[in-house]
């Protein structure tokens, strides 16, 4: 970090007054910064000089405990983490980034790094430490004659969504619409689109990327080609990214919706599911759900046809003949069907994992008819197929490894009260277990268990080569509140 020395308290009122004419965050004054704000990793106090001095440097905000929005700061989406982070800096864009990874290490203090906030296991806060906070930072701006979108990492996928739609244009994206753009896409990123153009991280052009020595470099097939095939599903290891530039698809109507069928015929309806996948093309996406309801569990397969209306409905005729109960397919903006898809709605406190199965046969589809069967009624269980675009992508072409064609299996739970809690884990995890022995893989971003081994399990053969690209820009695991590849590991595997 450069040292700038301390600044008159007359001219750090100027700066902050510059900096809030062009950026919509508050700046403070050292006044409202609270006293000493908290101590630090090795019970070094962290001195509100130290804070003062990085908001007077940065663009953005500074928020640290006891102001007034400080809780709604740290608030993320799986309400299961109460995380209380020392310092939140809003970033205003790379070079706050710099200044606010320099303040981390020079008080030695534990770094997260935040954009939609949506991870499972709560990485994106910290007990503690600091928050590199991208979360004001998603502007996203379209060249439609290119076909390219360049954001900020802190878009979201309604951001990235509603601005490609404007000119009939998309790429894959989340299926959530506050999911960020940044986490998802750096842990490869499923949506609707991804079995004809693959995987948001499939999508990625280039990025621009801060190291945590400060440097502002970019990742691309033709500069720092390393760093840009590891960006590809290694998640936040190797710096931090503050923009994303995606290939666009002119994408208008699609054949969208849902069939949700009565309770029960579950074993017969996920054969269906698997066949019709079978004859399925590239242009149909589509996802199972085992869901609860008062007669029981039932299935309910969301459908996204992006090609010619007419043959999608052709293709869905044999899920209609099994005469589901509701039928909502049709024709609508590619945005529409966006808006309405979503695992989860709103905040909540939840527990979900994932396994990857190549194959949805008889004794697999027999394990999770009897889960489902024996589901609290807050728990459910997701089969996402990885087909298509996505498995065409050689396995070592980038960090994510799933390119297999298989099921993703999401197994998920919610509970409101405490006391829900242990019953829900507990019903996951044993789901979990009785799939484990058809699993052959597990995807980073959907993963609720902190665990190296399931990391290596993620990354399969490309493990190795990421330990040694985190080996090069993260040396002291700088980036570790993450699903996290160790700088150590290289020497272990390489
Ligand atoms: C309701 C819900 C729906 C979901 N739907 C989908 C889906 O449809 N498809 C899918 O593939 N996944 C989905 N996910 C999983 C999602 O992709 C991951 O949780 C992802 O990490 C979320 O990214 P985020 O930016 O919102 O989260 P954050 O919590 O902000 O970030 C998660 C982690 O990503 C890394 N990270 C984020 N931004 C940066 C950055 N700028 N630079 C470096 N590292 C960064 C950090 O390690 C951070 O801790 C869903 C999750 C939820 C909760």
């Amino acid at each position: 970090m450069r040292a700038r020395g301390l600044i008159s308290r007359r001219r750090f009122a100027r700066q902050a007054a510059c900096a809030a004419a062009f950026y919509p965050f508050p700046v403070r004054s050292h006044e409202t910064l609270g006293g000493t704000a908290a101590d630090g990793e090795n019970g070094r106090p962290l001195q509100t000089e130290a804070v003062r001095k990085l908001a007077s440097q940065i663009s953005g905000q500074v928020i640290t405990p006891g102001d007034s929005d400080y809780d709604a700061a740290r608030a993320i989406f799986n309400r299961a983490f109460d995380r209380h982070p020392r310092v939140i800096v809003r970033c205003a864009g790379a070079s706050d980034v710099a200044r606010t990874l320099a303040f981390a290490q020079s008080n030695q203090l534990p770094l997260a790094v935040r954009a939609g906030g949506h991870s499972r296991l709560g990485f994106g806060m910290c007990d503690g430490g600091v928050v590199i906070d991208l979360s004001g930072y998603k502007r996203v701006d379209v060249d439609s004659g290119k076909r390219v979108a360049r954001a900020q990492a802190g878009a979201l996928v309604r951001d990235l969504d509603s601005a490609t739609q404007r000119f009939g244009l998309a790429t894959t994206s989340g299926g959530c619409q506050s999911v960020g753009i940044a986490g998802l896409t750096l842990g490869g990123g499923e949506g609707r689109l991804m079995d004809k153009y693959g995987l948001a991280c499939d999508n990625l052009l280039s990025a621009q990327i801060v190291t945590v020595d400060g440097r502002k470099v970019e990742a691309s097939p033709n500069a720092n080609p390393d760093l840009f095939w590891a960006i590809r599903g290694g998640g936040g290891n190797f710096g931090v990214v503050t923009e994303l530039e995606y290939r666009l698809h002119a994408v208008h109507q699609v054949l969208s919706g849902a069939l949700t069928y009565p309770a029960g015929r579950l074993t017969e309806l996920l054969q269906a599911f698997v066949r019709f996948l079978a004859g399925a093309s590239d242009e149909m996406d589509a996802f199972a759900q085992l869901l609860p309801s008062p007669q029981g569990r039932r299935l309910k397969i969301d459908l996204c046809y992006c090609g010619e209306a007419r043959i999608g409905n052709d293709l869905i005729r044999p899920l209609r003949a099994l005469k589901p109960q509701d039928d909502t397919v049709k024709i609508m903006p590619y945005l529409e069907a966006q808006m309405a898809g979503g695992f989860l709605a709103a905040p909540v406190a939840h527990f979900q994992t994932n396994l990857f199965l190549t194959e949805l046969t008889g004794a697999s589809i027999n394990a999770l008819v009897a889960a489902a069967n024996n589901a609290p009624s807050t728990c459910k269980v997701i089969i996402v197929p990885l087909r298509g675009a996505v498995s065409r992508v050689g396995v070592t072409d980038t960090a994510f490894a799933l390119r297999q064609p298989g099921y993703e299996i999401d197994i998920a739970g919610v509970w409101n009260a405490p006391e829900e809690k242990t019953r829900v884990v507990q019903w996951v995890r044993a789901t979990r277990d009785s799939l484990q022995p058809f699993a052959k893989g597990v995807y980073v971003n959907q993963l609720g268990d902190p665990s190296e081994q399931l990391v290596r399990w993620a990354y399969g053969p490309n493990y190795a080569r990421l330990a040694e690209i985190k080996r090069k820009y993260d040396p002291n695991n700088v980036l570790r509140l993450n699903q996290n590849v160790k700088p150590d590991d290289a020497r272990q595997v390489g």
